[in-house]
């Protein structure tokens, strides 16, 4: 797992599903996610770093956002992500410490503040820096989200996306994002929001999935919806 530059003090690391992003400051670097590896994240961090104080956020407990979280001690998330990082946590993974929107992560000259953004998961948090006028977007801005399953909620993603839009788009202008296209415009957050409503509504047509599975044995089948730029992963039937 190798550090792509971003610039001159922000990185990402790719691993076999989705990205993690590294941001240092003066004093702290934060790592935002921590792949589903395989490989040593912590050992390409300290090739970047050293042994620089290292602050890991998980976004949300999914398997691809947690996966090397057994080289670190701590992870901060949001408390509401901690009945299923319970769940999701494996022997040696860091414990969990909360974060509260509100809270801000201070690097020294760069800060990021979690805002609370339910819908993919219960407690999934995106990460704002205003200086820098970015999001790191987690799993919640996406061009293909998976809104189906246990922790899911289609409702709550669609009042997550109205907040960013109401309540903090002239506070960045782009998204850094875990899957797909590596930066999103923040137009793109209409877009989403558009489609995720469409697919409320159920105005939009299941495609095939294009054989991502699944059909896992706890899952009613799902399918793929898009509306432009948006896709979905939701239920084939959903309960309008
Ligand atoms: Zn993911």
């Amino acid at each position: 797992m190798e550090a792509v530059s971003i610039n001159e003090n922000s990185w990402y690391f790719s691993g076999a599903v989705g990205r993690a992003f590294l941001f240092k400051g003066e004093k702290a670097a934060l790592l935002v996610d921590s792949t589903n590896g395989p490989g040593d994240l912590r050992g390409e961090i300290r090739k970047l770093i050293g042994d620089f104080p290292v602050i890991l956020v998980n976004t949300h407990a999914d398997s691809d956002h947690i996966g090397c979280n057994d080289q670190f001690e701590t992870a901060l998330m949001h408390p509401g992500e901690f009945a299923y990082y319970a769940a999701k946590r494996k022997e040696g993974y860091a414990v969990p410490a909360p974060l509260f929107e509100g809270d801000t992560i201070d690097l020294g000259k760069r800060t990021f503040e979690p805002i609370l953004v339910p819908g993919h998961t219960g407690g999934s948090i995106v990460l704002l820096n205003r200086r820098e006028r970015f999001l790191v977007g987690g799993d919640t801005v996406l061009q293909r989200v998976f809104i189906f399953g246990p922790q899911r909620n289609l409702r709550a993603l669609i009042a997550s996306l109205k907040k960013l839009q109401e309540q903090y788009l002239d506070a960045f202008d782009f998204i850094f994002t875990a899957h797909q296209d590596l930066r999103l415009d923040k137009s793109f957050i209409a877009k989403e929001l558009a489609g995720a409503e469409a697919l409320l509504a159920g105005r939009l047509t299941p495609e095939d999935a294009g054989g991502i599975p699944l059909e896992p044995p706890e899952f009613r089948p799902a399918s793929r919806y898009t509306l432009g730029e948006s896709g979905f992963f939701y239920y084939t039937e959903p309960d309008h």
